[in-house]
């Protein structure tokens, strides 16, 4: 058997932390106690954080948050993968199996200045007697992919002329919301807003002047989906639809008509023959509440559907809501011979 060279281990050790140190991929190593064992200069770069200032400590957090937390080595390292899910957008643990975890993160990196998207991977490493003598956490900078992905999104998702949801994640999205309504039996309204007139307002004012219209009321039915679960979208032409989870008929017509006064404020000048002076706005309001989710959501745009359509038959800018709709009608009805029977324009074409 060959004698081992006085010095070799130190020489083999040496030769290992070097290779570690050139590697191309980002690459930090922690103890069992989390310590900074190696940082390699790939590492650096990617970080701005300099070994020195990492080695023998548990601040690597710092090359990557501002507030303090764990890495993806620290949760291997401390066997807990049920944090996965809060610290992290996408993540995969392998199972107990010695293999480690996976994830994805936009990563603040204080030191750069500027967010990456960085991919993840940490894996542990024993002895022979399977005990944990390392972690070794490895980085892959998936910024500019990621940005990709999300400017194909929102081409998929967005209308380009006004910035708001278009009419297939409006579809999505109603579906999602609707099956969310019936399992939590919270109210949904739906809510569909078109421009008065508008055909009259482009013959009128050239059509670059009715985008700009389209972009300034669009701007004020973005403004009344205020909070998260809201959507507003561009359901088509000159007309804007508003998914309102959790919000009851009375609420949602509230919103209606701060919306439809909100564009009469703007104050467009309209003043085509046939029209007012200004652009305004007809609304209908649909809203199923707790126990009215038998039907699906084709009913709810049915309903705001023939809502619109009332406020328009009715003499326009006004909402409409559609349990009041019937109501407005038997009124008319026996006020006059000339009432308008009640269609829906949409559904079924
Ligand atoms: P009503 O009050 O009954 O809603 O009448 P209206 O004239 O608004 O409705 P109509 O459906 O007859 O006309 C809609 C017009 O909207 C016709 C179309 O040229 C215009 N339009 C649709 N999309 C755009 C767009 O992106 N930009 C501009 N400038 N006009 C658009
Ligand atoms: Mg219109
Ligand atoms: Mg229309």
């Amino acid at each position: 058997m060959a004698k081992t060279e006085p010095g070799a281990p130190d020489l083999a050790h040496s030769y290992a932390v070097r290779l570690m140190q050139h590697l191309v991929v980002p690459t930090f190593v922690i103890d069992p106690k989390r310590r900074v064992v190696i940082w390699n200069r790939a590492c650096e770069r990617l970080t701005g954080v300099a070994a020195s200032e990492v080695i023998g400590t548990t601040r690597h957090w710092q090359a990557f948050y501002e507030k303090k937390r764990h890495c993806l080595a620290d949760l291997v390292a401390l066997d807990m993968p049920e944090q996965l899910p809060e610290l992290y957008s996408e993540y995969a643990a392998r199972g107990n199996n010695g293999l480690g975890f996976s994830a994805e993160n936009w990563c603040v990196m204080p030191k750069l200045g500027n967010q990456l998207y960085l991919a993840i991977d940490a894996g542990p490493i024993h002895d022979e007697d399977g005990r944990l003598i390392a972690v070794v956490e490895t980085l892959r900078d998936l910024t500019d992919q990621k940005r990709a992905e999300m400017a194909l999104k929102e081409l998929a998702t967005k209308d380009g002329l006004t910035g708001l949801s278009n009419r297939r994640a409006f579809d999505q999205m109603l579906l999602e919301e609707w099956s969310r309504a019936q399992r939590t039996q919270q109210p949904l309204s739906l809510l569909f807003a078109d421009v008065d007139h508008f055909k009259l307002f482009n013959d009128h004012h050239g059509h670059q002047n009715g985008d700009e219209c389209l972009r300034a009321v669009a701007a004020v039915v973005r403004s009344h989906a205020s909070r998260p679960l809201d959507l507003a979208s561009r359901y088509g032409g000159e007309e804007f639809a508003l998914i309102l989870p959790e919000t009851d008929r009375t609420g949602a017509c509230g919103i209606a008509e701060a919306i439809r006064s909100a564009v009469m404020e703007l104050r467009i000048a309209h003043g085509a023959d046939g029209a007012g002076a200004h652009v305004t706005l007809s609304v209908g309001v649909a809203s199923h509440g707790p126990g009215e989710f038998d039907f699906g959501p084709d009913r709810l745009l049915g309903l705001a559907d023939q809502a619109l359509y009332a406020a328009k038959r009715l003499g326009r800018n006004r909402v409409i809501c559609a349990d009041r709709m019937l109501a407005e009608f038997a009124r008319l009805d026996r006020g006059g011979p000339e009432v308008p029977a009640l269609a829906t324009r949409r559904l079924g074409s």
